[in-house]
């Protein structure tokens, strides 16, 4: 599989509200967080406009920028439209970019301090690329959140490792980046379910002491 873009501005645009609709039915979308993108064929980014509900998106609150992120349409970018242009810099494959404050991942990032998540030994890490066996870990990385997006690429930027998914911001929520939105989607919804999974472990087995 290479390169598989949407086929013009308004269909990555339309992809986009599709996608918020669908986070927001799974409990990803609070208020007015996230951000969503899409790369064109020309290398030219589509992405979610600063503000809006994620779930009540219309095909004008997305807007056309350059792979630095810089509007090319007059419209006002997020302020992380940095990380989502990060991202496709360093992932050739990535087509679509997914941020989501994800309530598990808020919570697990809280009580474990590490730099790390390790998912291990579940069925659903089948839903990322490469990974045919539950008989596997998957580490995402976390690092710790800031408002100055220079201070948090600087961060993630050394953690991004060939074929990596997806990281945590601390306290914030997820990244996940993928060839195609549908498997950006997917992989959105594995990433909650997985870390859900280790949420509802901790009340159990507490692992955050250690
Ligand atoms: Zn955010």
């Amino acid at each position: 599989m290479s390169h598989i873009y949407p086929a013009d501005f308004a269909s990555a645009a339309q992809q986009i509200v599709n996608a918020g609709q669908f986070l927001n039915s799974q409990g990803l979308a609070p208020a007015t967080s996230g951000n969503y993108s899409m790369r064109l064929a020309d290398g030219t980014l589509a992405l979610t406009v600063s503000g809006r509900h994620k779930g009540r998106l219309v095909a004008n609150d997305v807007m056309q920028a350059t792979p630095d992120g810089a509007a090319l349409d007059g419209k006002k970018p997020s302020a992380e439209t940095a990380l989502h242009a990060q991202l496709y810099k360093l992932y050739p494959q990535a087509n679509a970019v997914l941020h989501a404050h994800s309530t598990s991942g808020v919570i697990l990032t809280r009580l474990r301090k590490g730099d790390t998540i390790t998912l291990a030994g579940y069925e659903m890490l089948k839903a990322f690329p490469g990974i045919t066996t539950h008989e596997t870990s998957l580490s995402i990385p976390v690092v710790d959140n800031a408002q100055d997006m220079d201070v948090l690429m600087a961060a993630i930027a050394p953690r991004l490792t060939l074929g990596l998914p997806a990281y945590l911001i601390r306290d914030h929520g997820f990244y996940v980046w993928a060839p195609t939105m549908p498997q950006a989607e997917y992989m959105s919804e594995a990433l909650e379910h997985l870390l859900k999974c280790e949420v509802e472990l901790e009340k159990i087995s507490p692992r955050s002491a250690a």
